[in-house]
């Protein structure tokens, strides 16, 4: 018999892990610059940047493991402060090797996910949380259900990737894109995910372009609208799920702020101004969003060039909703492709480790309450 393979990884140090490796270039707000901790701890510029390269090119997350400095530098700097805020608390990987998920630890304590999927033909794919819990409450979603917490820094986004990139880089593996479709909704912790986008994009350092890199928002149309007037260079996904009003607003409360004839003009405005593709995510919920006349009504919604639509199967939750069937999902792309829209049905991974976004925070809560009662 398989399994999925789980792994207790330990705490990280208990030092101060302001990060000195950021090198101030790229745009992120930080309480304190890397300049003036260099300043604090005597250290040249240069030596600076030789950490900042560690850091972003060779994924080094421990001051030991910096060659380039002298041994005396690295130990000071190893009982000085920690490179990396964020710890790894648990890790879990799927009975085929494909897909491993991660929750991660904030500085205090705060749980985010994020997971590394490695696809067939080589390609590997980081997907990132960029709020802690999420305040939107889709009603199919664990995230949503355990509701929001905070949001999170530039570089707690930044070390997610760092240390994501790290697991594949021991396995030989480069990581080749980056989606933010974890935890949260990017558009309403904007200027976090933009420093990230920056900081991820610097040539100097983590060097991972834009376009291979994908915003996915549950639909907040402010930030569509922004993205769209700085004519951000990353991907913009769209996640529909329903193709009526009435649907849409319970499966997605956002919905009832900004239902769908506004969020379609966006996304079109979007299109027109920067004549870039719209990836529309609809996650098929069997006997709920799936069947022949969604598909049409779906099909009606994205007239108009440049569009895609990705349909997602579920991955089941403590929600009530199921996975449509292999025939209902075949069914409904068939008609969105006689209809002229392009469709992929996505490739489901990691089915035994609960690998929708939220579901992992949610076993470790529910596992602290069982531990807790009882
Ligand atoms: S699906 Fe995304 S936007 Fe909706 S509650 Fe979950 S994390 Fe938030």
């Amino acid at each position: 018999m398989t399994s999925s393979k789980v792994a207790a990884l330990p705490a990280a140090p208990q030092r101060d892990a302001r990060r000195i490796w950021w090198n101030g270039k790229a745009r992120v707000a930080g309480r304190q610059t890397a300049q003036e901790l260099c300043l604090e701890l005597d250290l040249a510029p240069y030596r600076q940047a030789q950490i900042y390269q560690a850091v972003c090119k060779e994924l080094v997350t421990d001051p030991a493991a910096i060659t380039v400095l002298p041994v005396a530098l690295r130990q000071r700097l190893r009982e000085t402060l920690a490179l990396v805020s964020l710890s790894p608390a648990r890790e879990v990987t799927s009975a085929d090797g494909q897909t491993t998920k991660f929750l991660f630890s904030l500085a205090d304590g705060t749980p985010v996910e994020g997971v590394l999927m490695r696809h067939r033909g080589g390609r590997t794919t980081a997907c990132i949380s960029s709020q802690a819990g999420c305040a939107l409450r889709c009603d199919f979603c664990a995230t949503g259900q355990g509701g929001f917490v905070r949001n999170i820094s530039a570089l707690d986004i930044f070390e997610q990737v760092l240390l994501v990139a790290a697991r594949a880089r021991r396995e030989g593996k480069s990581l080749t894109n980056l989606v933010f479709m974890g935890m949260g909704e990017p558009f309403l912790n904007y200027d976090a995910v933009m420093d990230a986008v920056a900081l991820l994009n610097d040539p100097q350092g983590f060097n991972l372009g834009a376009r291979r890199m994908t915003i996915s928002t549950a639909g907040v149309v402010p930030g569509i609208e922004r993205f769209t007037a700085e004519h951000v260079q990353v991907n913009l996904a769209i996640s529909l799920h329903a193709a009526d009003d009435e649907l849409r607003s319970r499966l997605m409360p956002i919905n009832r702020k900004w239902p769908l004839a506004l969020l379609l003009a966006a996304a079109r405005n979007y299109v027109a101004a920067t004549r870039r593709k719209v990836f529309y995510e609809y996650l098929l919920l069997d006997e709920v969003n799936d069947s022949p006349d969604d598909a049409r009504r779906l099909a009606d919604l994205l007239g108009g060039p440049l569009h895609h639509v990705n349909l997602i199967p579920y991955n089941a939750t403590d929600a009530p909703y199921r996975r449509s069937s292999p025939l209902r999902t075949r069914r409904f792309a068939d008609i969105l492709r006689e209809r002229g829209i392009p469709v992929t049905i996505r490739h489901t991974m990691g089915d035994d480790i609960a690998a929708a976004c939220g579901q992992l925070r949610a076993e470790g809560v529910s596992r602290r309450v069982r531990r807790a009662a009882g």
